[in-house]
Formats: structure tokens, sequence, C-alpha cells
């Protein structure tokens, strides 16, 4: 099944239910709704030209004509290439070359700021024939174009499951981003689990703060939805604590998506606890590990009593594991949990490929039908991580436990490797958070002659507080952390690296360690 004929089956299904409420405007669809819009769109896209295979970019912030390209462009096997709004001319004229957009959907409001002037400025350089403002004249213009005797259905019925769908760029954490290039089956499949993990029916009404450009709202969230004829809500452009717990309240959702970071920003709210949570039960917090104490008031105050982590990768669909929704404190906050059905994990040793015991850290590696196509027009870098046996190998370490849970503790690329013994700086730095004087450390690898690498911890102070120095971290982890793991290097740093979605981009700082540290 493609994603266009899983989306036809839910609208047959349950036409008359509201598929898509866009909460800042109040405008709402029922998936018959939906899919006339959504035809519409290919109708207006073949007329143009766009052919099985092409590359239509979308460059906006979540809104409903998102979603709604996201639909049309798989109902005629366009390839969506989706771009970070976040980016600037460099990563835009990057994305766009790479991947060979030839028509590219933006929105009216980057036309108002400088994001129209970006796109002028980028574009001689790239195949890009069209640019399409939504919410200007371009948009009901380009809809006009469809003349009824496009034939979408039997376009439709040409498409493979296998056909490339989707360009999603990574989040550039450890290098430049890399087009991961994913198919019907890879993402259909991956959205479909993922609720189903958590118990999503045509019942559920799912706020989506997260952003559409990343797999996290245009799989997790939108396809999740779609294959179990459940409502989506986009409570706003971009995530805003205070409109999501309001669309929360006022659309009655049942369930809510968001990073850990985004749970802290709504319990940190001062009205926090004046909004109307009780229509909650279940949710996803995935991308990073999530603290014990935000992880205890989603569950008493927030009423998600039924929420889900998840671990994965932009290039396997995401999602590899999830916690199940009668899971324990424990396995929702030191794991990722378990293997997500159809799918298959190793951990294995990095240096010669076995597979781990239990309880021992080593790469994670998975297979299954959420591995990608590989990256976009790059088989190099697709053949550093797809082996021959289908593994895709993540570059993250994972522990699996005894229990069948596995817990992620770091990235091979930021582990430190001091005088033979191996560092994972997540340890360190989760110990370090517990200094009452630190706001927040990064620990990297220096190079050392000695040892061959030294840790050095970059920290950031609280405001007020004095600053600290190698003698006083030493002083602190003596006795509680064995003696390798002690940073023999502090750096007081006012703020971290990141990348375009706020990622630390821990190479950098190494960098910038080894060089201050001469
Ligand atoms: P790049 O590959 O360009 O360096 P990236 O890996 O950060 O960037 P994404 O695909 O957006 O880009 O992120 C996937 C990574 O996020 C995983 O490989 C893992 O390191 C981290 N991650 C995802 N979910 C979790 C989780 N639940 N707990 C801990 N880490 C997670
Ligand atoms: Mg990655």
């Amino acid at each position: 099944e493609t994603i266009g004929e899983n989306f036809e089956r839910t609208v047959a299904a349950h036409g008359d239910r509201e598929a898509l409420v866009e909460f800042a405007t109040g405008r709402r669809w029922t998936y018959t709704e939906l899919n006339a819009d959504v035809d519409a769109l290919a109708r207006a896209l073949m007329a143009v030209g766009v052919a099985k295979g092409d590359r239509v970019g979308i460059w906006a912030p979540n809104c409903a004509e998102w979603t709604i390209t996201q639909y049309a462009t798989a109902k005629i096997g366009a390839v969506l290439v989706n771009i970070n709004p976040a980016y600037r001319t460099h990563e835009l004229a990057f994305a766009l070359e790479q991947s060979g957009v030839t028509l590219l959907i933006s929105a009216s409001t980057f036309k108002t700021s400088d994001y129209g002037a970006m796109i002028d400025e980028v574009r001689a350089g790239t195949a890009v024939r069209t640019v399409v403002y939504l919410d200007t004249d371009d948009w009901p213009q380009l809809l006009d174009c469809a003349t009824g005797a496009e034939d979408l259905a039997g376009r439709l019925a040409s498409l493979s499951p296998h056909d490339p769908i989707n360009i999603q760029y990574t989040s550039g954490t450890t290098g430049f981003p890399k087009g991961a290039t994913l198919s019907h089956r890879n993402i259909l499949n991956n959205g479909f689990f993922v609720t189903e993990t958590i118990g999503f029916t045509p019942e559920d009404r799912l706020a989506i703060p997260v952003p559409f450009y990343h797999c996290f709202g245009m799989v997790m969230a939108n396809l999740g939805c779609t294959t179990h004829g459940a409502t989506m809500v986009i409570p706003g452009p971009a995530f805003d604590a205070a409109t999501t717990l309001k669309s929360i309240q006022d659309e009655r959702c049942t369930a809510v998506y968001g990073v850990p970071t985004m749970f802290i920003g709504m319990q940190a709210l001062p009205a926090f606890a004046e909004y109307d949570l009780s229509s909650l039960r279940t949710g996803i917090m995935a991308g990073a590990p999530c603290p014990v104490e935000v992880m205890k008031r989603c569950v008493t105050e927030m009423h998600l009593a039924e929420v889900s982590i998840a671990y994965g990768m932009t290039e396997t669909s995401p999602v590899s594991c999830q916690t199940l929704v009668d899971d324990d404190l424990d396995r929702r906050t030191a794991t990722i949990g378990r293997v997500h059905p159809h799918v298959e994990i190793k951990i294995v040793d990095p240096e010669t490929g076995e597979t781990v015991d239990r309880g021992r850290p080593g790469e994670f590696c998975t297979r299954g039908y959420s591995v990608m196509i590989g990256y976009w027009q790059d088989p190099e870098r697709t053949a550093d991580v797809l082996d021959a046996d289908g593994w895709m190998h993540t570059g993250d370490l994972a522990v699996m436990r005894e229990d069948g849970y596995a817990l992620i503790v770091g990235r091979i690329k930021d582990m430190v490797i001091r005088g033979g013994e191996n560092v994972y700086p997540r340890e360190i730095e989760e110990f370090l958070y517990t200094h009452p004087d630190i706001e927040d450390v990064q620990v990297v690898g220096v190079p050392d002659e000695r040892f061959g690498e030294e840790l050095c911890a970059c920290i950031k102070v609280r405001a007020g507080a004095a600053p600290l120095d190698a003698a006083a971290i030493r002083a602190f982890a003596t006795g509680k952390l064995a003696h390798y793991k002690i940073p023999r290097y502090v750096r007081l740093v006012e703020q971290f690296p990141t990348t375009v979605t706020g990622k630390i981009r821990k190479i950098e700082m190494r960098a910038e360690s080894a060089k201050a540290l001469g």
C-alpha cells in the first residue's frame, strides 16, 4: 500500500470525522474535506508538469497546507523535500541544489520577512523553476491550473510502496546534513506502528507542536493520525508553550508530542496549573532523554499516564525503539524502550562487529522495513552506514538490559578514549549537572600526548555563581567518579555551538577546546 492508498482508505472509513484543525486560525477539515483539498492540489501539481519522482520542496512553518502538500505529493509520487524553517541561505542553497528541487512551496509570512529574498538570492544556482507562496495569490493560481483532465487515479495506481517519496535532511549534529531518502513503505509503516503502540483509535485527537519538516511531525504525528483516522491539531506555526496548552484544553486533545524541552517549557509556565488538561491520556517524548522530574509531572499533573518514550533517527523512518503505555517510571526515564514491531536491533562492538553481551555498551544497529533507501545521490556516505546485510549503523552507543529495554549512552563520535579506557561524556555530564553552580555542561575529549585524549568539561555556570576551575571540579568529583572520568581541564563558556535544530555540536566544541588549551 502507498501513502495515498492508505489515506483514501481512511477517508472511506472515517470521511465525516474531523481530520485536521488549525487552532491558531480556527480552520477545520473532515477527512472528506481534507481529501478534496489534497486532490485539488495533486491535480494542480500534475497540471503544471510535476512528474513521478520530481522533487517538490517545502519551506514553511507548521500549517494546514504543509499537511495538504504532504499527501498531495504522496498521491502523485513526487518526492517531498522537507526544508527546515530555521535554515538560512547557506543551508537552503545546499538542500535545494543537492536534492534538485524544481518546485518550491514556501510561506507568505516568509515572503514578508526576508525569506523571499533568501530564495531569490540562492535560486539562480538551483533547478527551482517555480516558487509558490502560501497565502498569497500564488496558491489559488496554482490550484486554478488543474483542468480536471488529470488522471490522478491512474497516477496513484502506478506507484509502488518502494518508490522514494521523501527526502529529509538530518539535524547536522555530527557534520553537514545528509538527505535521508525514504519510501512510502518506510514512513507509512513507521507512522502506523508509533501510534499503534500508544493505542490510537479514531477517537484520538493529537496536539502537534513539533515541526512538520522533521519526521517527528510529518511521520510520527501526521502519518500516525491518518493511518488511524485520528485528528491532527496544529496549535500554531511554531512551538509555543501557552498555545499548545490552550489547544489541548479547547480542542479536548487526548495526546500531545514533544521533545523533553517542550514539556519543560509547558510545565514552567506560571499559569500551567490553570489549564484543563483532563482530556489527555498519552503522547510521545523523543529526541533526547527525559529528566525524571519532568516525567513525574507529565504523569501526575498533565494526565499523561500513558506517555511513551521513542528513540530513532531520520534514516530509520524514524522510530526503532519505544516504551509501552504501562511501563514504569524507570523504563520511561532510564531507557528508550523495546524494539519496535517488525524491525530488528542488535548492539555490536564497533571494531569487530560482533554482538556484545547484554549490559555492555556497543553500537546500536537496526534492520527492517524502516531503514531508508539511502542518502540522496550519495552512495559513499550511504555505504558508510548501511552494510551489505541491510543493517543501519546508527553511530549511537547503547546498552541492552536484561529486561529487553535498551538505553542510549552517547554517540560513538563523542566517545573519548583516555589511556585505552572508553569514557562516555554523557555519564560525566549527568554527574556534573548535580553541582549546584553548574547550569549546563558538555564534556569533550582533547588530544593528549600521554593518554591519547584527556577530558575537558565546558561549563556554563549559573548567574551569580562563582567561577569554577579544574581543582574545584576535581574536589567535587573525587570519591564519586572513577579517577579517569574526572575532567583534567575546565573551560568556562557563555554558550554552546548548536545546530539549527538546537542540538549541541560536540565536534565544534572539541575543536574549540583543543585550540583553547593549545
Ligand atoms: P546528524 O546525523 O546530521 O549528525 P542527528 O543525528 O542529530 O544529526 P536526527 O536524525 O534528527 O539527526 O537525530 C537522531 C539522533 O537523535 C539519534 O541518532 C540519537 O543520537 C538522538 N536521539 C533520538 N531519540 C533519542 C532518545 N529518545 N534518547 C536519546 N537520544 C535520542
Ligand atoms: Mg544522525
